[in-house]
């Protein structure tokens, strides 16, 4: 079968669409060499040869050698060099790729083929030593470092060292004399460190650097990115030889990398960094300074690509408007310009920031390069969250510390860390840390993660820490030179300023400034290209999303988010309340129907009021209330003290308070005395609270015109007597206000299924309800008879290794718990045919879940407020 597909000018074996075998880079660069970009030629090795030589203990299948050779030979005949020829040697890059980008993760090995001889043939062809010279110390280093596993420090020490004996300050000092010590100084730490001399046979290099890329899609790195971003590890990797083309041949060369707007802000600008002279990984190394692309974003005394290369440049553009009409996204380009001539090396769908995100899809759907439809579909859901995330308040005083890059939105206040492990640490305690690095490195992905946000002194807007924190929708201020790191002391100083491990710090990620201590920050605004693209993803949504809400402010937020409703008002949460839980308690500890009664006379007008303020913010839409929940033993006191002066309160013995505390306390109240089991218990408390309902709603639609649309939601009902009792008791209730005031109101009751048997017996429990609610919370404990609170010391590591995919809490477990939901939902409309299904729970929110609610035709999602513009945006997506 075929391993190898070759890709070079107007002739590749693969394409785009073969992203899966080839790897994203390997898809990309075979189709930009098909439709006439110019793209050194190379070949790729797919990734099924990976998933083969972890399958068989790390062997290559049959025929790959063959056919990598008759590759290699298309290479050369193409550009006219052999492997290894002493005269006129090809070098290649090898180079890995995924199926989506790992950035930093794999490691690129440059230069390949070089050795003492081939170095002289480079050198002659290209006429310059130091050139020549300068390319097998990279290729040794990188070399060393990625496949022999030499450390990094041991090759930056010597290049230091001969910096400071001939008084150079910058690598470009550096002579064709000076470049050959270095590499024999380096054959020396190659020789010490592996007991082996550093290989000089091309095929034994490239095999070695095939050996190294597929090797290093199980190093620690790789698995930890691909656990944060829920890749899976029989993807694997592919390989890419390339031929190599040079930009650090002299001053009329350079690489660089660019994205075809800009990745902050979305910006229909051509957006990039350079760097003359230069190799590969140069520009993102932030061991130079890049410079811009363009001339519009150059600052004074910077030369841009535009200026310094102008045809180069113009050539760039074409490409730009090339790429990102064939891709019809925005593209990251990595290009090299050897004498003038330009060369495409990578290109992908770009990352960028949620409010760039947002910006290119609305206006790519505007100019007619997409529809509406999928611009809906180019915007990640979870990635709202960062646009609803809070900005600095102008207003607000603040102490200017220093300026970087404004490399990722957001604002973010922490306290200081000097290492991602302390990142990690502190944050797990609860902490809100910002990393503060010189710059960073894939092993800080950790620490980045679990930071508000990151603080880098070098390197650029596409330095690692740029692209990483982009992606992870941390703010990031990239660059700033004008703070000094001590990791040793373990403080930053600028200007004078001293900011110790632990002192707070803000960070702007939009302008890149970084101010000593706290400032305070405010909402987001919702318009403009949001309101627009939310517009368009309600317009293709079937699916209606309300918020989860109690309290006026959830209400409002979730209003203001374009919640079309409440799926799920908590009423115990209104319980707590400091002027109310002593009523609950003296309810509790009522020895009978007469005390429990008066005890809850004096909590009915702050019901009352509380479901007034829902009804006016929620102005005719629907409002789900679940009635009393939880056991009575969570509104008792905790501990001694609290339990005395809650006895004193309510005018009884502390013995008597405890015994009723004891018997009230369950070896299992989560399947305990909860839900309609205390409604028909102590049936005054369901009675009170749906007084207060349709009292509220009378009332609200005096004052409003509008009359409020309340459904009364019954909770753990398992048995439809359970239902037939309780709806009982509130139809009751409904029609002695409703004659009370000479009117009445239009309301529903219906249940929360969060029990299997209720999902089971849907068929009946649908006989006397209006609507199912699916609790998925409750749902995922019963179905999994495993409880939330309990699940933390075992959880987290089934998810680790793989026995759940995802934290079922999370992420709606759709085999299980999913298909008792399918079974509901079936058996309930097959009763009734226009059943009104919904589910609240943390899964309201979650994509992946609302996906499968589509699916299933649902009628409604419930989530947080925060998650509402995230719903309806899933919801647009799973209905297209
Ligand atoms: P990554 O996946 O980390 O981006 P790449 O495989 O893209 O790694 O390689 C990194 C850089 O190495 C490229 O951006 C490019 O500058 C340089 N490079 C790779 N292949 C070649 C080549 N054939 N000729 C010149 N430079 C190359
Ligand atoms: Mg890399
Ligand atoms: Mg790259």
């Amino acid at each position: 079968s075929k391993y190898v597909y070759s890709f070079g000018p107007g002739a590749s074996d693969g394409s785009a669409a073969m992203r899966n075998l080839l790897g994203g880079k390997g898809a990309n660069l075979a189709e930009m060499a098909s439709i006439g970009l110019p793209v050194p030629p190379g070949f790729t090795i797919t990734t099924e040869v990976c998933t083969a030589f972890y399958d068989n203990d790390r062997a290559y299948p049959e025929g790959l050698r063959e056919q990598v050779d008759a590759a290699l030979a298309k290479i050369e005949s193409e550009v006219g060099r052999r492997f290894g020829d002493k005269h006129n040697p090809l070098l290649v890059s090898v180079r890995s790729g995924a199926r989506v980008s790992m950035p930093g993760m794999m490691d690129t090995v440059l230069n390949l083929g070089l050795n003492d001889v081939t170095v002289q043939g480079l050198a002659e062809g290209a006429g310059d030593a130091r050139f020549a010279w300068d390319s097998y110390r990279r290729f040794i280093q990188m070399y060393g470092s990625v496949v022999l596993g030499v450390a990094h420090h041991r090759f930056e020490e010597i290049i230091e060292n001969v910096k400071l004996d001939e008084g150079a300050t910058e690598d470009t000092q550096l002579s064709a004399q000076d470049w050959h010590r270095v590499v024999e100084a380096y054959k020396d730490v190659v020789q010490a460190e592996t007991g082996h001399p550093f290989p000089q046979d091309p095929h034994d290099q490239l095999w070695g650097a095939v050996g190294a890329v597929f090797g290093s899609w199980m190093n620690q790195r790789a698995i930890t990115y691909r656990r944060l971003h829920e890749i899976p590890a029989d993807w694997g990797t592919a390989v890419n030889v390339q031929a190599m083309v040079f930009g650090n041949m002299g001053e009329d060369c350079a690489t660089g990398v660019c994205f075809t707007r800009d990745p902050s802000t979305g910006v229909n600008e051509f957006y990039g960094e350079y760097l003359p002279n230069a190799q590969g990984e140069d520009v993102v190394a932030g061991i130079r300074t890049p410079r811009p692309l363009s001339k519009s974003y150059a600052k004074p005394g910077e030369i841009s690509l535009e200026e310094a290369m102008p045809q180069a440049y113009a050539e760039l553009v074409r490409v730009r408007e090339t790429l990102e009409r064939h891709y019809r996204d925005m593209q990251d380009i990595e290009f090299t310009i050897q004498r003038q001539k330009l060369y495409m090396l990578q290109t992908r769908n770009g990352k960028r920031t949620a409010p760039a995100s947002v910006r290119i899809a609305v206006e790519m759907a505007e100019s007619g390069l997409i529809d509406q439809r999928e611009a809906v579909t180019r915007v990640n859901p979870q990635s709202l969250d960062q646009l609803l995330h809070p900005t600095l308040d102008p207003k607000a005083k603040k102490t200017l510390l220093a300026r970087g890059l404004p490399a990722s939105p957001g604002a973010a206040s922490g306290i200081v860390v000097f290492s991602a492990d302390e990142a990690e640490m502190r944050a797990q305690k609860g902490e809100a840390v910002i990393l503060v690095r010189i710059e960073t490195s894939p092993e800080d992905i950790h620490g980045m993660h679990a930071a508000r946000g990151i603080l880098t002194t070098r390197g650029g807007m596409t330095s690692h820490a740029a692209v990483v924190a982009r992606g992870m929708g941390r703010p990031c201020v990239a660059g700033a030179g004008g703070i000094h790191v001590d990791y040793g002391a373990k403080t930053l100083a600028a200007g004078g300023v001293v900011v110790r491990a632990g002192d707070t710090i803000t960070l702007d990620g939009a302008t890149g400034e970084i101010f000593t201590g706290f400032v305070p920050m405010i909402e987001p605004q919702l318009s403009g290209d949001f309101a627009k693209l939310m517009g368009w993803a309600d317009e293709v949504r079937r699916l209606r999303v309300r918020a989860n809400a109690e309290t006026p402010l959830d209400a409002e937020t979730a209003r203001k988010f374009g919640a079309e409703g409440i799926g799920l008002s908590r009423t115990e949460h209104m319980f707590f309340d400091p002027e109310r839980i002593g009523a609950v308690r003296q309810m509790i500890m009522a020895h009978d129907e007469a005390g429990r009664r008066a005890a809850l006379a004096k909590l009915l007008p702050y019901q009352r009021q509380d479901f007034v303020a829902l009804f006016r913010i929620m102005a005719g839409l629907p409002v789900t209330i679940r009635l009393l929940d939880p056991p009575l033993h969570e509104f008792l006191p905790h501990g001694e003290a609290e339990l005395e002066e809650v006895a004193a309160a309510l005018g009884m013995g502390v013995e008597a308070m405890r015994q009723r505390a004891a018997e009230l306390s369950e070896a299992n109240p989560m399947l305990g005395h909860r839900g309609c089991r205390l409604g028909i218990s102590f049936p005054e408390i369901y009675e009170m609270q749906a007084r207060a309902i349709f009292e509220a709603a009378l009332e609200v639609e005096t004052e409003t015109g509008k009359a409020p649309v309340p459904e009364i939601m019954i909770p753990l009902v398992g048995m439809k007597r359970e239902l037939d009792i309780t709806r009982g008791q509130v139809e009751r209730v409904a029609s002695a206000v409703f004659d009370e005031a000479g009117r009445v109101l239009d309301y529903s009751i219906g249940t929360m299924i969060e029990l299997p048997r209720a999902a089971l017996t849907a068929d009946t429990i649908a006989q006397s309800a209006d609507f199912f609610s699916f609790g998925t919370n409750d749902l995922t404990q019963t179905v999994f008879g495993l409880s939330r609170d309990d699940a933390g010391k075992f959880l987290p590591k089934y998810v680790e290794s793989g026995i759940l995919p995802k934290d079922p809490f999370v992420s709606l477990d759709i085999e299980g718990v999913g298909g008792m939901i399918r079974i509901a939902a079936e058996r309930g409309r097959g009763t009734k045919g226009g059943l009104k299904l919904g589910i609240c729970g943390e899964h309201g929110g979650d994509p992946a879940s609302i996906a499968f609610c589509e699916e299933i035709g649902l009628d409604y999602v419930s989530c947080s407020p925060y998650r509402v513009p995230v719903a309806r945006l899933a919801a647009a997506q799973a209905a297209i």
